[in-house]
């Protein structure tokens, strides 16, 4: 499979003479699996309008069909879905699936919104000239959970992530050495037990930190909670395990994160500690900061690469930051 980054962007669009190599389109990843002529999308920011166009130029009208999975439906996930201009042509089909948060309010644990009204309302006449029924091909919402599934003869698997509204993590394979994650709007399972957040120390996984949070707390269902939550940042541990590539959320220094606690995000040190332990192959820091320029990006790069080797010893891992416009064969 060859995999594109069309956008890296966390949060909203950046676009700006600091950040022209990077780039500033928000979150689109298309995976591209040759011999089956098989296109797959991973969320629909900003850059799903340029991948629109190129594949305009890739199929003749009416011939394409394919997946979307979305990680979540925030803004920076799905606004650039009107603009794709392929889901405006009679004959093209595409199948989104994604998480939905459900009512915490009522007993029935029913959706707010289901995913295709989520995407109706972002169309909404007040927000956008065009409602989603006047896009032509055809589209079909399949909401997902956490789980294993079978697509298209595409191996997915979804992992919940920390974050403000329901969030999954993706990992795809399709011959099964050739296996991809995507883990973006990502925070660790720890911010709950956390009543400073310069409590956070360099390595999540520290049994310190484990120790020192756990002997603050009094009632057993709040340790039982903390061990659910450590539990939890080990089991996407295994979930990136031995992964060819690792796309992982690393949106913050670790100087930032303390005010920034509760927005469902990692820190570099995160992204490097979690991609080391599961041993990947090649870790991409994504979701950037809007405020982050080029020459920053870069430095997060040399930070990431030092901590990897100094802190876990792994001088083997490729770390690389996604580049809008940037395609890697696995
Ligand atoms: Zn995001
Ligand atoms: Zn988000």
């Amino acid at each position: 499979m060859r995999f594109t980054f069309w956008g890296v962007r966390g949060s909203i669009p950046a676009p700006g003479k600091s950040t022209v190599k990077y780039g500033g389109n928000t979150s689109c990843i298309e995976i591209f699996i040759k011999d089956r002529n098989q296109v797959v999308i991973f969320d629909a920011g900003t850059g799903i309008r340029e991948l629109g166009n190129s594949l305009m130029t890739r199929y003749k009208p009416g011939t394409l069909s394919c997946n979307i999975f979305l990680t979540h439906t925030h803004w920076d996930h799905v606004q650039g879905f009107p603009f794709f201009t392929p889901a405006f042509i009679g004959g093209n089909s595409f199948n989104v699936y994604g998480p939905v948060t459900s009512s915490i309010n009522d007993g029935n644990q029913k959706p707010y919104l289901s995913l295709k009204d989520l995407f109706i309302e972002q169309m909404r006449y007040q927000y956008f000239p065009v409602k989603l029924d006047e896009m032509k091909a055809e589209s079909k919402f399949t909401e997902i959970k956490e789980g294993h599934y079978e697509i298209d003869g595409l191996k997915i698997q979804t992992k919940t992530l920390n974050h403000p509204v329901l969030c999954m993590g993706y990992r795809l394979s399709v011959n099964g050495i050739d296996d991809l994650v995507y883990c973006t709007d990502s925070e660790p399972y720890v911010n709950y037990f956390m009543n400073n957040s310069s409590e956070m120390p360099d390595d999540l996984f520290d049994p310190l930190f484990y120790q020192t949070l756990k002997s603050k707390l009094s009632d057993p269902i709040g340790i039982e909670k903390l061990s659910l939550a450590m539990q939890e940042n080990l089991n996407l541990v295994n979930f990136c395990r031995g992964a060819r590539a690792l796309i992982y959320d690393s949106q913050y220094k670790k100087n930032e994160y303390p005010t920034k606690i509760n927005w469902g995000h990692s820190r570099i040190d995160d992204a490097v500690s979690i991609a080391c332990r599961a041993e990947v192959e090649t870790l991409f820091l994504f979701h950037h900061d809007p405020t982050r320029s080029d020459s920053q990006i870069e430095e997060m790069i040399d930070y990431a690469r030092e901590l990897a080797a100094s802190r876990f010893g792994n001088k083997t891992i490729n770390i690389v930051a996604a580049e809008e416009g940037q395609s890697f064969e696995l």
